[in-house]
């Protein structure tokens, strides 16, 4: 996931109804520049998480190089008046070689990043994430102890008491009937928030399973205030679960995305993408201006049809940047 506090700060303020009507006048051109830039490292990952949902080429490209950074940097500087967040993102992106350089060149020439990480390297890279200014950690369900080991090395180190750690914990068939208990278990963990976040593949989820527990198991969550704020990515509403899961013509095709408007991703070969999970290249970052590209007829044409994405089309259908409401 990109930066998720602020991902979902901007889904607070550009969902609804107003902000798609604007958008759609707007014929998918973005007035303002993107406000992250997510870039993904590698595709590579040292895990492999059963309720993995991330894209992954058929045969893997290369990882992106130093170099291709640097040129991304540039192409960055000479495109927009404002630097946006650079989110390092994967596969998992701790496990490029160059991960501590990459972070550190682009930390010197001012920008702000953030990274999601499994945490695996976390504590071994403790200086790299420690000039970050978020770090999203996934819980590895399979692991609650070991994830909760890392981030108590990671937090009483010098680098980690100075980070700013969000918990990213997926709803799986393993976490759904224990969330109370995860973030009573993470009470005393190094992380400023937890955020459960429901899953993009809910068909499995759903079959035969009691709903209504998990309804009352999200409502008793959100009712409780924890010393660490918990929060939902996407936030579904508690009565609306069932139909989250089950029911894949919710939340109506009215209700598209609006991501497209302040995200840009660039994958490891430099093309870029309008989003995580859509394959076809908008431009490439070796080649062309990223204004141009933002703003280019593929990219209006992908906004277009981002904003009314269809429920039950994937890969939009349960995407959790979609606006459900
Ligand atoms: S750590 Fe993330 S990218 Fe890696 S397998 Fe797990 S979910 Fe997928
Ligand atoms: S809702 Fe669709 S277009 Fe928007 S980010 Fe998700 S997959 Fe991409």
């Amino acid at each position: 996931m990109t930066s998720l506090k602020e991902l979902q700060n901007l889904h607070n303020g550009l969902s609804g109804k107003a902000a798609r009507i604007f958008a759609g006048a707007c014929r998918g051109y973005c007035v303002v520049p993107p406000v992250f830039i997510k870039v993904i490292l590698t595709y590579r990952c040292n895990l492999s998480c059963e309720f993995c949902s991330q894209p992954r080429p058929d045969p893997l490209p290369p990882d992106i190089t130093l170099k291709d950074i640097e040129i991304l940097e540039r192409n960055i500087r000479n495109s927009f008046p404002a630097r946006p967040r650079l989110h390092l993102f994967g596969g998992e992106p701790s496990i490029h070689e160059d991960f501590s350089a990459i972070a550190g060149y682009l930390n010197a020439r001012g920008y702000a990043v953030s990274a999601s990480t499994n945490g695996a390297l976390l504590y071994e890279l403790r200086q790299a994430f420690s000039g970050m200014r978020e770090i999203n950690v996934s819980l590895n369900t399979a692991d609650l102890g070991g994830t909760q080991e890392t981030l108590a090395r990671f937090g009483r180190s010098k680098e980690g008491r100075r980070a700013r750690v969000t918990l990213a914990c997926p709803v799986t068939d393993f976490s759904r009937g224990r969330l109370a208990g995860i973030v009573e278990r993470f009470q005393d963990a190094p992380v400023q928030r937890i955020v459960f976040q429901h899953t993009t593949l809910p068909g499995p989820l759903a079959q035969g399973r009691d709903m209504a527990l998990f309804r009352e198991a999200v409502a008793a969550v959100k009712k409780t205030r924890f010393r660490i704020p918990v929060s939902f990515f996407p936030d579904i509403r508690a009565g609306d679960i069932g139909k989250y899961y089950c029911d894949f013509c919710f939340p109506g095709k009215k209700c598209g995305c609006l991501y497209p408007w302040f995200v840009l991703l660039v994958r490891p070969d430099m093309s870029v993408a309008g989003c995580n999970w859509l394959q076809e290249p908008l431009g490439d970052a070796r080649q062309e201006k990223l204004s141009g590209i933002w703003n280019g007829p593929l990219y209006r044409q992908f906004r277009d049809r981002a904003l009314y994405a269809e429920a039950k089309s994937a890969p939009c259908a349960r995407c959790c940047h979609r606006t459900y409401y």
